[in-house]
């Protein structure tokens, strides 16, 4: 049964919301009682049960009496499509942020309840990224949001730009991943490492969504270990000729300019290659099952002229696109949130919606434990991500932090995913519910940006000192 389409169900919550209306428009406490409610909502949605009907009822009329108040932090979400979203916030972190924070991650929100849920499942089955989204976003100063507004940008803290990549991947990784590409791995080098020429060009554009980007680091001989990378730089008389191939690419296929990493003789150099010169391909990679909804590409090079104003000057050795790597990995720690929110809520409404032995499967110890263990790492996870925003805002952060936060947030949301998958029985493995495809798309997350395996040896090494990449290292 697909608790969705119950219309019964539906007219009895329709029906108690109005009452609830009625008796909560009696009191100022109005709000809280119609959020309160919202609570129940999903009870008695279970129960259908009349006599559970009068029960609340009495229960709520008591509340109002007491004039309990009741954070929005401490209700439970209400069944998709019915209220919009509002987060998991048992910890009142909504008190942590200012209100400009708040703002901006309440729009967010609204663009992706508006824009990017209703569409997202259908671009996730047919393998397509929402290209008609990019201009809402950049609109709303999305792409490079905490860079300066000198460049067109929008100058959010980090907290800010944090909260945007969490609400995000609420809708889906592949839109957070082409926020985050675009952002920090496309506009955040050129500001970097780039002249102030290449920052007025292309950043203004990159902003505006006008020119799209891409970030070619990886190679298919060479992943968590970029730095034996093939690609190689060869000076020429006017510039540069690039040869060589990058792996899986995000937005590759749909990029106007590539930011390519490659070898000049021993050392690392990043260079800003347009993607219509002669020589440069971007072939898509198909049949993923993971961020379908996201481009990923191959870059083949095969003797591609570029002038020498294309090389971006400060970027020198693997540290400069490793900075890179650090500041996806800062909206990564934030996006991971996203995700986890959006798989807890659905599996908190369906296994309330849920009856099996002839009662919600959301009073079943088993099923509560799991919820309880989902709904504390989301606390501790938007706990450190907070703290890294204050970090990153103050100056103070250190790349090791990040990355335990990224190994962290990744694998709390993953984790969550697969466990929401569960509760939900059958109905977790369709495209019907967001679990499923969160759940793939997280096993990306999971590799990208740094292995899970390759944040524990960077944690390992600060923490040891000994470095244990190599064996025998
Ligand atoms: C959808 C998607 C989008 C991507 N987008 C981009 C992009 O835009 N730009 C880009 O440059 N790259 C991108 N990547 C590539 C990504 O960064 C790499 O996949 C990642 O770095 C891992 O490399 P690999 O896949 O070659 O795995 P490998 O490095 O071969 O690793 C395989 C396994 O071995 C483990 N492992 C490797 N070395 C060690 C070690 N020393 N100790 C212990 N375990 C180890 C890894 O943790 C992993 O479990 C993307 C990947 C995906 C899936």
């Amino acid at each position: 049964m697909n608790h969705k389409n119950d219309a019964k169900l539906c007219s009895d919550r329709l029906r108690m919301r109005k009452n609830l209306h009625d008796l909560g428009g009696r009191s100022a406490g109005r709000d809280v009682i119609v959020r309160r409610f919202d609570f129940h909502d999903h009870v008695a949605h279970a129960a259908t049960h009349e006599v559970r009907f009068v029960t609340l009822l009495a229960q709520l009329a008591d509340d109002l009496d007491r004039r309990i108040r009741f954070h929005p932090a401490m209700i439970p979400s209400s069944p998709g499509g019915v209220m919009a979203f509002r987060g998991v916030d048992f910890f009142r972190i909504d008190d942590l942020l200012s209100e400009e924070e708040r703002l901006v991650r309440d729009t967010v929100r609204r663009f992706v309840d508006d824009k990017v849920i209703p569409q997202i499942d259908k671009h996730f089955e047919d393998a397509t990224f929402p290209a008609d989204l990019v201009p809402d976003m950049a609109a709303m100063g999305l792409f490079g949001a905490n860079l300066p507004e000198k460049y067109g940008c929008a100058n959010m803290n980090n907290t800010a730009y944090g909260l945007i990549m969490q609400e995000l991947e609420r809708g889906d990784s592949g839109l957070r991943s082409f926020a985050s590409v675009q952002g920090a791995l496309v506009m955040y080098p050129i500001h970097e490492f780039g002249s102030e020429e290449q920052r007025n060009h292309w950043i203004p554009l990159l902003a505006k969504g006008q020119k799209i980007g891409c970030f070619g680091l990886t190679e298919p001989d060479h992943g968590s270990d970029p730095g034996g990378m093939e690609t190689r730089a060869e000076r020429t008389s006017g510039g540069w000729v690039l040869n060589g191939t990058k792996r899986w690419i995000t937005n590759g296929s749909i990029a106007d300019v590539a930011i390519v990493w490659a070898k000049v003789g021993d050392d690392i150099r990043g260079f800003i290659v347009e993607t219509n010169r002669k020589g440069f391909l971007a072939p898509e990679i198909k049949k993923k099952l993971s961020l379908r909804a996201s481009v990923t590409s191959d870059l083949i090079m095969d003797d591609v002229e570029i002038p020498d104003e294309n090389l971006l000057p400060g970027a020198q050795g693997l540290r400069a696109p490793l900075k890179c790597l650090d500041q996806a990995r800062f909206g990564i720690a934030w996006g991971a949130i996203g995700a986890a929110m959006a798989v807890y809520e659905c599996a908190v409404d369906y296994t309330r919606g849920r009856t099996q032995f002839g009662q919600p499967i959301a009073t079943f110890q088993l099923v509560q434990e799991r919820l309880a263990n989902i709904f504390t790492e989301i606390t501790k996870a938007q706990l450190l991500a907070w703290r890294l925003g204050q970090l990153k805002d103050g100056g103070k952060l250190h790349f090791t932090q990040t990355s335990m936060a990224k190994r962290n947030n990744v694998s709390i949301a993953l984790e969550a995913a697969r466990t929401a998958r569960d509760l939900m029985g059958a109905n977790g493995i369709t495209l019907e519910y967001p679990v499923f495809r969160h759940m793939c798309n997280l096993e990306s997350v999971y590799t990208y940006e740094g292995t899970h395996n390759i944040h524990t040896l960077i944690l390992g090494e600060h923490i040891t000192g000994f470095p244990a990449y190599k064996s025998g290292a």
